[in-house]
């Protein structure tokens, strides 16, 4: 006997193994982890089956080194799951068992020890004098009370780490490992449910126990949450698990905080900002069957569920559940895979559902329901639009924004700016001759970034020094053209000099817990104003925010990507929902050269729900998802030559496939990026089996091409851009 073992090598196939010297093939299970010798090291590979015969020669098979494992680490549920996600993606077995285990089980290691890191005090802290009120102190002041673990001081003081980093030099406090957490009790009492969020409860606890779909649409501030959270509470009293993806790691914390105040069991964060360790205790606590909450991004979706009772996607329109490289699956479908095969409900909430989603409702295969008010005294805000043409505007405000800006002010409220580019200006320009600052390497404008005197591309993050003068005139003086957030936040402070003003882009909010402590630098019933990309479009509850301006939307309505459209209008309701949370009303301005764009009208008048019909019959005319099936075939090289003959091979190999449609070679939308030449193959088919068929013995010859030596490809299954 010999066993098949998927190892972590861009390979498609499993590899033989005989089994370790006085240990039967049999007695090493499915889903056990093993360290085998691969090559001239050793690779932590995965056990898949085991058979009688191996088409290698049995001189040449060699023993596995050591079984890692003293039962399966992964069940059979989440090894099929995986299997089907190799299959589906086109990617090798081994990639995708690595990608679901976190990084510490991934190394040639036992188990590691059970138990929580937690802080607590050494002798000499007995004598320690801190300055009292300090973060230090407070912290010193918390242990006196015994160890306490790391996720309760996540839970309990935000800001503890620094403050331990700083006790630990002085040898104040020190880590152990304590027994799992033991949850703290509720505090909290939930508040009652509206009659819409008590009939989606109701409605989705009716089919627990079974695999059913739902699509959960509650406007923005219509409190999904809570229906989550109402949901969640008696699975974990049945000692159920309760898987919630969302989409952002800043969005974990303040949930964190909402699971945890009001669910009676461990809530466990399992995101890529975690140190190894608590991930991979996150994990096996969920692994062994503890009644839990899972709270995570993306690659949560793979955490084992042995007791699973519910799956949650949060704001599953996000095109950040979809893994951009290697492999490139999508969170929100594979949610949908491990519901079914763990015969769960499965929610998928968002204020403007994915025309995938919808599309799953239209066909009746998803239940549609619906939050359609705000719970309390809250309204959504209406959304005007500011006409900019023959406008003269301040720095790219324009006269009515400001005026909004100044009366939320002087009422003491909040208002909140969005600009979906980070830097101070997007092109730097000189008047003189019309040169532009471009990145070498893609060919694309560098964004001046004026705080870092940098020139940045946003592309490839190759960066420069900022020129004195015009590189082909030599004449000085160039000039910002088009406005970024550091841009918009100078010219705010300039006109508000003594209001608070918060940035919050990738370029401010580093790290964890960034955007929270930016957010929680403005006191939430004092006037201030937020700057900001889409980090400031989801989550975070901000009760004094009434006033939200939108600026330069409008290239989203002239896109050449088919899912442009559908973006701008779910970044339109989601940020304009920022506005008017609490009892305050709000109001949402959106500048735009183009106010009788059909898109934006029809959203403006209509609602999302509208604009996201008439997207759909344009996406059925046009054969494009989630009416078609769509796969991309990516390939870049250092010359165009290499690239165009790798995908005309390709091509070439694909002999004419039946039932569906091959376009190119042809240029990527971005056809340079970070001095590679990229070009594309893109294949639609009507039916999904249709699709699916053709790929794997496609790919098979592809692989075996001589011209893909000289390039690197990958295959994209439902791609959810073309770039
Ligand atoms: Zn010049
Ligand atoms: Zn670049």
């Amino acid at each position: 006997m010999v066993l098949r073992v998927a190892v972590p090598v861009p390979l498609p196939q499993l590899f033989d193994y005989l089994p370790p010297p006085g240990i039967a093939a049999h007695a090493i299970a499915r889903g056990t982890r093993v360290s085998v010798p691969f090559g001239r090291s050793r690779s932590v590979g995965i056990v898949v089956d085991a058979c009688a015969i191996s088409e290698i020669p049995a001189a040449r098979l060699k023993p596995i080194a050591a079984v890692l494992d003293p039962a399966p680490l992964l069940s059979d549920e989440l090894m099929a799951t995986l299997e089907w996600t190799a299959r589906y993606y086109q990617h090798p077995l081994g990639e995708v068992l690595d990608t679901a285990l976190p990084a510490t089980l991934r190394r040639p290691r036992p188990l590691p020890s059970d138990g929580e890191a937690a802080l607590t005090l050494t002798i000499s802290a007995t004598f320690a004098v801190t300055k009292s009120g300090s973060a230090s102190a407070r912290l010193l002041e918390l242990l006196r009370g015994g160890p306490a673990a790391y996720s309760k001081l996540d839970a309990q003081f935000p800001d503890w780490r620094s403050a331990a980093a700083n006790l630990r030099r002085r040898g104040l406090i020190e880590t152990i490992r304590i027994d799992a957490t033991t949850p703290p009790p509720v505090c909290i009492t939930p508040p009652p449910l509206t009659g819409e969020q008590g009939a989606a409860v109701a409605a989705i606890a009716a089919e627990s126990g079974k695999f059913a779909p739902f699509a959960l649409d509650g406007i923005t501030g219509s409190g999904k949450t809570e229906v989550y959270l109402a949901l969640a509470a008696p699975a974990l009293a049945r000692g159920e698990q309760v898987l919630v993806l969302v989409p952002e790691i800043g969005l974990t914390p303040q949930l964190l905080r909402r699971f945890r105040e009001r669910l009676a069991a461990p809530v466990h964060a399992l995101h890529s900002d975690l140190a190894d360790g608590e991930r991979t205790r996150a994990w096996l606590a969920a692994a062994r069957g503890e009644s839990c909450v899972v709270l995570g991004t993306r690659s949560a979706v793979f955490v084992p569920l042995p007791r699973a009772g519910l799956i949650v996607v949060d704001e599953e329109h996000d095109t950040s559940y979809k893994q951009q490289d290697g492999l490139r699956y999508h969170a929100r479908d594979l949610a949908l895979v491990r519901g079914k095969a763990l015969n769960v409900p499965v929610v998928l909430g968002s204020a403007t559902p994915s025309l995938e989603t919808l599309a799953n409702v239209e066909a009746g295969r998803y239940r549609h329901l619906h939050l359609s008010s705000r719970p309390g005294a809250a309204r959504m805000p209406a959304v005007r639009t500011i006409d900019l043409r023959s406008k003269r505007l301040a720095d790219g405000l324009a006269p009515e924004l400001i005026a909004g800006i100044r009366d939320c002010l002087a009422r003491g409220e909040q208002a909140l700016l969005f600009r979906n580019r980070r830097g101070y200006a997007p092109v730097l320009m000189c008047r003189a001759c019309g040169w532009h600052a471009a990145c070498a390497r893609c060919d694309k404008p560098l964004t001046w970034h004026r705080g870092e005197a940098r020139l940045r591309c946003h592309h490839c993050g190759a960066q420069q020094r900022v020129p004195d003068q015009c590189p082909d005139c030599g004449q000085p003086g160039l000039a910002p053209q088009g406005l970024g957030t550091e841009r918009m936040e100078e010219a705010l402070a300039g006109l508000f000099p003594r209001a608070p003003i918060v940035r919050i882009d990738r370029e401010t909010a580093r790290g964890k817990g960034a955007v929270e402590n930016l957010l929680n630098s403005i006191a939430p019933d004092q006037p201030g104003i937020l700057v900001g990309t889409q980090m400031l479009a989801k989550g975070h509850d901000l009760p004094n925010l009434t006033f939200v301006g939108l600026i330069g939307v409008d290239a989203g309505l002239f896109s050449a990507d088919f899912r442009a459209s559908e973006r701008l209008c779910q970044l339109i309701v989601q940020v304009s929902g920022r506005a008017g949370r609490a009892l305050k009303p709000g109001q949402v301005w959106l500048q735009t050269h183009h106010p009788d764009h059909p898109l934006l009208r029809d959203l403006l008048k209509f609602g999302y729900a509208q604009v996201a019909r008439e997207l759909l019959v344009e996406r059925r005319e046009a054969g494009l998802p989630p009416y078609a099936h769509l796969a991309l075939l990516r390939a870049e090289a250092k010359t165009p030559t290499a690239v165009e003959e790798f995908l005309a091979a390709a091509a070439d190999v694909a002999q004419s496939p039946k039932d569906l449609s091959l376009r190119g070679p042809m240029p990527a939308p971005m056809p340079r990026r970070a001095g590679s030449h990229r070009g594309q193959l893109l294949l639609s088919a009507d039916e999904r089996k249709a699709l699916h068929a053709f790929l794997s013995p496609w790919l098979a010859r592809v692989r075996e091409l001589r011209q893909a030596r000289r390039v690197r490809w990958s295959i994209d299954v439902d791609p959810v851009d073309l770039y």
